[in-house]
């Protein structure tokens, strides 16, 4: 029923009320009226009757006539039908005359006897009469309006009640109505809001209830679908993913809502373009208040640019760019897994790391795009010679690291080592060019050497630093016990230094000869350290560890001060020889060289530059030629020489020869050394001696430790040597006796003047 309707028979009910009520006022008040008169008449008749009835008896009773008594009363009681009873007594009790009307059933409860004593005398006269027909219609009466009046009280209580509480109904339901029309209005807005914000989602939204079907989804996911809104709800995965994936994923769905538990997955799937992603889903049971599943919501993302980002940036820092191999950090996980899985399985690994000797040539040489190549087909090589399980890195320029894992003795590490040295046989061609790769190798083995992987790889450098130095293309084990003699690489610098500051470094002087003429020539100054408990120490062993550090830079000038000192000194006893000194290119590079180079002249001015010759120690590492050769040029303006040692060894010798104004070559030691025996090297010290000429350059052999090296040497056009044979290099108060005491080889003194003219003096220039 409608409010209005219901408000309106409420007023209905109201009316009717009031009348009926009225009404029933009316009744009530008639009745009592009548009632009020019948009882009027009824106590005027009765006290009549009492009063007729008592003169009567008082008479009778007076003239002692009892019978007359009685049969007034008997007719009385005949006569007058609503006279019951008629009972006159005496003063003790005693019924004098009595009549009652018998047949009748007097019910005490219904029948309201009036009863009125008179004395006369000593007796008393009681008149019984029947009133029960007022008092029963009152009574009657006054109950059938009593419950007119309950019954109306009651309903209209109840309609009251009931309009008090249809009309507190209807408030509080408008309220509730009202209520309800703002909640669902917001929920509409809410609802919209809410879709339009899930369809402006890019990730993949959609609900299935519990049997797999789908509710409802996002624009992305119906994209992904190529469906319409209305297509999506009703299926189910079978219809957007291939059987195998979407079984997969129900299976997964059940297995979530009976743990009601949320998931994340990473899965492919292919869009109907056949464009394939990866997404990473999450899926989520939700409920109805009563905490029961009622389905899933999935909210997929599409991760494969992130994950392809992330496989690039993982692949970044933990692999070398160039040549995709892992780099350092990947390197030292992979040892920490292995020195694990080692304790584990009680075997040995051995950490070997390979530095390609002479590469920074080639690279000057031939420009970083073919020693980029070169770097790259030697990873391929060391990939593919290494064994499953092994690591090959690579951690800066030409240095890499081979981890051999699961040995089981270190002998079997020198195999693999030898394997990779064979590897390096094969020469490699790249762009026409042949390329002839050699390499230094030093090795570590765990547990043998029971250290950290940081360690263990420094180890390792170490023992490939002392391969370097012991000639190209060797390997050497690192030794536990040696190297807890010996200090790291850090303490030994400072240690140099101190050396250098506590006058610990002295000079020897080795002698360079005239070949032919068996006449000394010069003396070249090399550096000992006169360790205080090792004795005098060979530049092998410290220089090393000063290379490329400003260290060396203090050493060459300590070197530079005391050999010209000495020179001075030399003078000034009278004697003369030609001084060379050996100059790092870390030194010669300094922008003040050549100003200090001046001011130390300038404190012996007996000792004139012309009497000394630089010599340009690793000249691939000068860096910008035409810098250099303006340098060099300043310098022999002033009078020095410059000698290129170790001539041949580099790739870019010739450049170097070519570019820069040098006055001397010195033909490493390594040529001459094997010049009689092997054919190539002997070729190569011609070569050499034949381009000194060509470019008029002075001569130097090194290395002449036979006397058929300077016999060989002479034939060749040599003039100059420098080696064993004729002096090791001694000390400057040697040197004395060494001139006494020297006479050059007869072989050499009787060979004849070779046809080959090479330049013979002093102040050659190219
Ligand atoms: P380097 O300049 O090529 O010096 C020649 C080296 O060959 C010297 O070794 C010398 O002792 C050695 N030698 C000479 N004749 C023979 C021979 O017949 N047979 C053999 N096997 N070796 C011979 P040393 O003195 O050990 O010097 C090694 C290197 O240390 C030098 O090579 C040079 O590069 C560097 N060096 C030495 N003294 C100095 C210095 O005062 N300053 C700098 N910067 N470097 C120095
Ligand atoms: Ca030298
Ligand atoms: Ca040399």
């Amino acid at each position: 029923m409608s409010e209005k309707a219901q408000i309106k028979s409420a007023k209905f009910w109201l009316l009717l009320f009031v009348i009926m009520a009225s009404l029933a006022y009316m009744g009530y008040f008639l009745i009592t009226e009548e009632i009020q008169r019948d009882r009027q008449q009824l106590v005027e008749q009765l006290d009549q009757e009492f009063s007729l009835l008592t003169n009567l008896s008082t008479g009778l009773l007076q003239s002692g006539d009892y019978e007359g008594v009685q049969s007034v009363f008997d007719e009385w009681v005949v006569n007058y039908p609503d006279v019951i009873e008629i009972n006159l007594t005496s003063s003790n009790g005693f019924s004098i005359a009595k009549a009652t009307r018998s047949g009748r059933t007097l019910d005490r409860q219904s029948v309201e006897a009036r009863i009125k004593y008179g004395y006369r005398g000593n007796a008393r006269l009681l008149l019984v009469k029947d009133t029960s027909w007022i008092y029963g219609n009152l009574t009657q009466n006054i109950l059938f309006t009593s419950f007119i009046w309950l019954l109306i009280g009651i309903w209209g209580s109840y309609l009251i009640r009931n309009l008090v509480r249809q009309k507190r109904n209807n408030i509080q339901l408008k309220k509730m109505s009202e209520e309800l029309k703002e909640a669902n209005s917001k929920l509409i807005t809410e609802k919209t809001l809410l879709n339009s914000l899930i369809d402006n989602i890019p990730d993949l939204i959609s609900f299935k209830d519990c049997d797999g079907v789908y509710m409802g989804c996002n624009r992305a996911f119906r994209d992904f679908a190529a469906c319409e809104q209305k297509q999506t709800s009703g299926k189910t995965d079978f219809d957007f993913f291939d059987d195998d994936l979407a079984q997969a994923f129900v299976t997964n769905d059940k297995l979530m809502m009976q743990s009601k538990q949320s998931r994340r997955n990473e899965e492919w799937v292919t869009y109907p373009d056949g464009k394939e992603v990866l997404l990473d889903t999450l899926k989520t049971p939700y409920y109805d208040e009563r905490g029961n599943v009622l389905g899933l919501i999935g909210v997929s993302r599409d991760i494969t640019e992130l994950k392809e980002y992330q496989n690039q940036l993982e692949d970044m820092a933990y692999h070398d760019m160039l040549t995709h191999l892992p780099n350092r950090r990947y390197l030292i996980e992979r040892m920490k897994v292995s020195i694990s899985q080692c304790e584990r399985e009680n075997c040995r690994l051995a950490i070997c790391n390979i530095d390609l000797d002479g590469f920074q040539e080639i690279n000057d040489r031939y420009g970083h795009e073919i020693g980029d190549r070169i770097l790259t087909e030697f990873a391929n090589r060391l990939s593919n010679a290494s064994r499953s399980g092994d690591t090959v890195a690579r951690w800066g320029g030409d240095e890499f690291t081979l981890l051999f894992t699961n040995l089981h003795n270190a002998d079997e590490s020198i195999e693999l080592v030898e394997r990779v040295q064979h590897l390096l046989d094969v020469p490699l061609n790249i762009e026409n060019d042949t390329f002839n790769l050699q390499a230094s190798i030093g090795l570590t083995i765990y547990p043998d050497d029971n250290s950290d992987a940081d360690t263990l790889l420094r180890h390792a450098d170490q023992a490939m630093y002392e391969a370097k130095l012991s000639g190209k293309s060797h390997y050497r084990f690192f030794d536990p016990e040696q190297n807890q003699r010996i200090h790291s690489h850090h303490e030994r610098r400072l240690e140099i230094n101190e050396a250098i500051n506590n006058q610990q470094l002295i000079l020897f002087y080795q002698p360079q000869v005239h070949l032919r003429q068996g006449a000394p020539y010069g003396v070249e100054a090399l550096v000992r350290w006169n360790h205080p408990q090792k004795g005098i120490l060979p530049p092998g062993e410290f220089l090393p560890y000063i290379h490329d550090h400003e260290i060396s830079i203090g050493l060459d000038w300590w070197v530079l001060t005391e050999a010209v000192s000495q020179l001075s000194d030399w003078l000034a006893q009278g004697r003369f020889f030609h001084l060379s000194v050996n100059i790092s290119a870390l030194t010669f590079k300094q922008s003040d060289f050549v100003s200090k180079l001046s001011a130390l002249m300038s404190s012996f001015t007996n000792v004139s530059a012309e009497m000394i010759s630089l010599e340009l120690l690793e000249s691939t590492a000068l860096g910008d030629l035409d810098k250099v050769a303006t340098k060099m040029k300043e310098c022999q303006s002033m009078g020095f020489q410059f000698s290129l040692d170790d001539f041949g060894t580099s790739y870019s010798s010739l450049t170097y020869l070519s570019r820069l104004p040098s006055n001397v070559l010195k033909i490493d030691q390594s040529f001459v050394r094997d010049m009689l025996v092997d054919e190539g090297d002997a070729n190569i010290v011609e070569g050499i001696i034949r381009l000194a000429a060509a470019f008029n350059r002075m001569v130097i052999a090194e290395g002449v430790e036979e006397i058929m090296h300077g016999v060989k040497l002479i034939e060749m056009g040599c003039t100059y040597a420098q080696g064993y044979a004729i002096a090791k290099p001694m000390p400057a108060s040697s040197l004395d006796e060494w001139m006494v005491h020297f006479k050059a080889p007869e072989e050499w003194l009787k060979l004849p003047k070779p046809q080959l003219s090479v330049l013979d003096g002093h102040n050659h220039s190219a």
